[in-house]
């Protein structure tokens, strides 16, 4: 039998009237900022294959998975005990026998297996640093789909050293980055640097029902569809997004502002320079849009997180609790530039940095007009996050990276350069792109040889 999965909206008002009649609650307020009414994706109307017999010893970043999550948040006692589903097709145009799913919470939060099926069948799931290994008991070929349930139970951390920030309940605030298991392929967690070491490929849909022991303001990457009466369950969706990140306080407070259709809204517990804040996205949004293409969500959410450090997410941005007001434009700007540069295109982040790091960088900095030169050495920028130093990974791929994007754009023209720019966000838009990819979207804008001139010595693993 066909599963068309998302449901209709027929299905999700059966579905969501049977939750609630079971749940004993009635919806109550909705985001201002409704769900997007069109674009569900398509679903085929022939059933897709299931896992037959064999084996490949082959996975995939090119595949289709939707995904349904309930997770159970422990304000009080950092409890995070999770409940995933993921629909997976496989668009990957060859068989696959495994999934590697993405979450850091097996670094960061003592991540322990409850049980994982494929199908329904229980299978031996193993955890390789953040990788859940998950054998699907036979070949899934090319158009099959398959159903995979991820539980787990994990622990936040308590402070915000190292890496702990992603995974962290500090300030008053809980942190909750790459904890859903995600198509992924295994990527090493440990490096050097405070370089992102994930890839995560684009999904149509997903929803999440977070029940939490207090009454939370959850700010997400999805808006919000439901909340029970008593507060204490919600339920987000969101649709085109390659994660899902979670930020948490029983007292944040939101102010907002509109740019076109989008509204952008901060969510703030300290409201020290939440003015700031909120005037710094807006002004990034609307210059980042003008250059770079259309935003296609209804919301855009700058958050002040527990701590750390400035992060993107899609549809979301961290701005880490306390950070001075000095920096906070040039902060806000990157962080809002990766919208763009990792949100609307993605790529892989750990082994091809420059991709979204320069080109979000060189933004940043020419819509603030804060170009500077690198502190350290010109060199490669071809290479993995692995790679870098401490001392002189964000000189090289942000400020080195960037300024060799500019390079380009005074080369070719600033008229040709931000039209080849919006044509590669355009062309590469809920993708993964890569070094090459961005590369040549700007070479190919213009008739002089830019891969001899200025990218070449760069990118010696290209050119
Ligand atoms: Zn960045």
């Amino acid at each position: 039998m066909p599963v068309p999965w998302p449901p209709s909206r027929l299905r999700l008002a059966i579905l969501a009237a049977l939750l609630v009649a079971a749940s004993g609650a009635r919806p109550s307020q909705v985001d201002a900022a409704a769900p997007p009414t069109g674009g569900l994706p398509r679903t085929s109307l022939v059933a897709a294959a299931g896992i037959q017999p064999g084996r490949v010893d082959r996975t995939s970043l090119r595949l289709s998975a939707t995904y349904e999550a309930t997770l159970r948040l422990g304000f009080t006692n950092r409890s995070f005990v999770v409940d995933s589903t993921a629909t997976v097709t496989n668009t990957s145009g060859g068989p696959i026998d495994r999934l590697e799913l993405n979450t850091a919470v097996a670094r960061l939060g003592g991540l322990v297996l409850t049980a994982v099926t494929v199908d329904g069948n229980a299978v031996g799931a193993t955890v390789d640093d953040q990788t859940i290994v998950v054998p699907l008991g036979g070949i899934l070929p090319v158009d099959g789909r398959t159903v995979v349930r991820v539980r787990y139970g994990a622990t936040l951390r308590t402070s915000l050293s190292a890496s702990s920030w992603l995974f962290t309940r500090a300030n008053g605030i809980v942190n909750a980055y790459r904890w859903l298991p995600w198509i992924s392929r295994a990527t090493p967690f440990s490096r050097p640097n405070h370089g992102d070491p994930f890839v995560t490929p684009n999904s149509p849909f997903v929803r999440l029902t977070v029940t939490t022991d207090r009454r939370l303001v959850i700010a997400t990457t999805g808006d919000r569809v439901f909340r029970s009466d008593d507060g204490l369950t919600q339920r987000f969706e969101a649709r085109n997004v390659r994660d899902v990140t979670v930020t948490a306080a029983p007292d944040f407070r939101t102010r907002e502002a509109k740019v076109g259709a989008t509204t952008i809204r901060y969510y703030y517990r300290s409201a020290t320079n939440a003015q700031l804040t909120l005037d710094a996205a807006v002004a990034a949004f609307r210059k980042l849009q003008v250059r770079l293409g259309p935003y296609p969500y209804p919301t855009f959410k700058v958050v002040q997180s527990a701590g750390g450090y400035g992060m993107e997410s899609p549809r979301l941005i961290w701005i880490p609790y306390g950070a001075g007001s000095a920096n906070l434009r040039y902060l806000v700007t990157h962080e809002t530039a990766h919208q763009w540069f990792y949100g609307l295109v993605g790529s892989d982040q750990a082994r091809q940095p420059f991709a979204d790091e320069a080109a979000a960088d060189f933004v940043a900095r020419y819509v603030t007009g804060l170009k500077r030169a690198s502190r350290c050495a010109s060199g490669r920028l071809d290479r993995s996050i692995y790679d870098y130093t401490a001392a002189c990974y964000y000189e090289q791929i942000y400020i080195g990276g960037g300024n060799l994007i500019d390079q380009a754009r005074q080369a070719m023209g600033s008229t040709a350069f931000w039209a080849a720019l919006r044509g590669y966000v355009a062309d590469q838009r809920y993708g993964l792109a890569s070094n090459r990819t961005l590369l040549r979207a700007l070479d190919d804008a213009t008739p002089i040889d830019l891969g001899a001139r200025i990218f070449g010595p760069r990118f010696p693993s290209i050119y």
